[in-house]
C-alpha cells in the first residue's frame, strides 16, 4: 500500500481541461486496444500498438518507467492482466486465447496532468462465471462512482463497491486501492474499496478521483509473481478489474475516461 500526504488537490478549470484531454486520449486508446483484443494476438503486440499511438498523439505515458519504492521500472505503457492476473501484468508473447478474460489498465499525461482507466473483456466465449464476474465488477465501479457527490465522505465509495461486489458473492482486494489523480498519478487519497461509510474528507467539486474495483471469483488474498510486478490471486481465481477516472462537479460525478462505446 502506497503512502500517501493527507491534502486532497481541488483543480482549476484550467487544469481540469488539461485532465479531460488526457482521460479523452485514455479513452480513445482504450478502445483501439480493445478492436485488437482476440484469439491469437499477443499482449505484447496490444502494448506496442498502445505505444505506437501514444506517440502518434504526442501524449506521454503514465505506466511505462514508473517504479515506485525501488520497484523495478513498468517496462510497458499498459498493464496487461489475464484471468488470475489481478494488476500489474506485463505484456509480452502471451497470446490470447478463447474463454480468457483480459484486463487492460493504462494511462496517459497531457501537460502534466494524469488519466487513467482499466477495463476487463472478455476474449472470445467465456464461460457464465466469468460474464457474471465481469458484470458485477463493472456493477461495483459505478455504485462507487455513484456516492461521488459533494459533501459525501470518500468512504462512501469503497463502502458502495464492497456492498455490490459481496452481495453478487464475490470478494474485493484489500491491497489494492483507487486514487486521486492529477498533476501525479497517484495523489492523496487513498480510497480503498472496502470498509465502513461516512470516514475520511468531505468531497469537493474539483476534486478527481480514479475508482478502480478488483474483484475476485474466490478469495481476496494477492500473490507477487517473480517479476515483482504481476499481482495474481493466491487461490488462482479468476479476477476483474474496471477504472474511470472521476471529477466531482456541484451536479454530481464526471466520468472523464468515458465515451460512447467504452466501459
Ligand atoms: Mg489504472
Ligand atoms: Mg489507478
Amino acid at each position: 500500500m502506497m503512502a500517501y500526504g493527507e491534502r486532497i488537490n481541488v483543480k482549476t478549470r484550467r487544469e481540469l481541461d488539461r485532465m479531460r484531454e488526457a482521460a479523452r486520449h485514455v479513452a480513445e486508446i482504450l478502445l483501439e486496444m480493445r478492436e485488437m483484443a482476440k484469439p491469437g494476438v499477443t499482449t505484447g503486440e496490444i502494448n506496442t500498438a498502445a505505444e505506437r499511438s501514444i506517440d502518434r498523439r504526442g501524449v506521454g505515458s503514465s505506466f511505462k518507467g514508473y517504479g515506485p519504492h525501488g520497484m523495478p521500472a513498468f517496462p510497458a505503457v499498459v498493464c496487461i492482466s489475464l484471468n488470475e492476473e489481478i494488476v500489474h501484468g506485463i505484456p509480452g508473447p502471451r497470446e490470447l486465447e478463447n474463454g480468457d478474460i483480459l484486463s487492460l489498465d493504462f494511462g496517459v499525461y497531457v501537460d502534466g496532468f494524469h488519466g487513467d482507466s482499466a477495463v476487463t473483456l472478455p476474449i472470445g466465449e467465456i464461460d457464465d462465471e466469468s460474464r457474471a464476474l465481469l458484470e458485477t465488477t463493472r456493477a461495483s465501479l459505478y455504485c462507487g462512482i455513484e456516492q461521488m457527490l459533494s459533501g459525501n465522505r470518500v468512504s462512501d465509495i469503497g463502502h458502495a463497491v464492497q456492498k455490490r461486489a459481496e452481495s453478487a458473492g464475490y470478494s474485493v482486494v484489500r491491497q489494492f486501492v483507487g486514487h486521486g489523480i492529477g498533476r501525479s498519478l497517484h495523489e492523496p487519497p487513498q480510497i480503498p474499496n472496502f470498509g465502513p461509510p461516512g470516514k475520511g474528507a468531505r468531497m469537493r467539486p474539483g476534486m478527481v478521483f480514479a475508482i478502480e474495483p478488483m474483484v475476485c471469483v474466490g478469495d481476496c488474498e494477492v500473490e507477487i509473481l517473480d517479476d515483482d510486478w504481476t499481482a495474481v490471486t493466491a487461490d488462482r481465481s479468476r479476477s476483474a478489474h474496471f477504472e474511470h477516472t472521476v471529477l466531482v462537479t456541484e451536479n454530481g460525478p464526471e466520468i472523464l475516461t468515458q465515451m460512447s462505446g467504452s466501459h
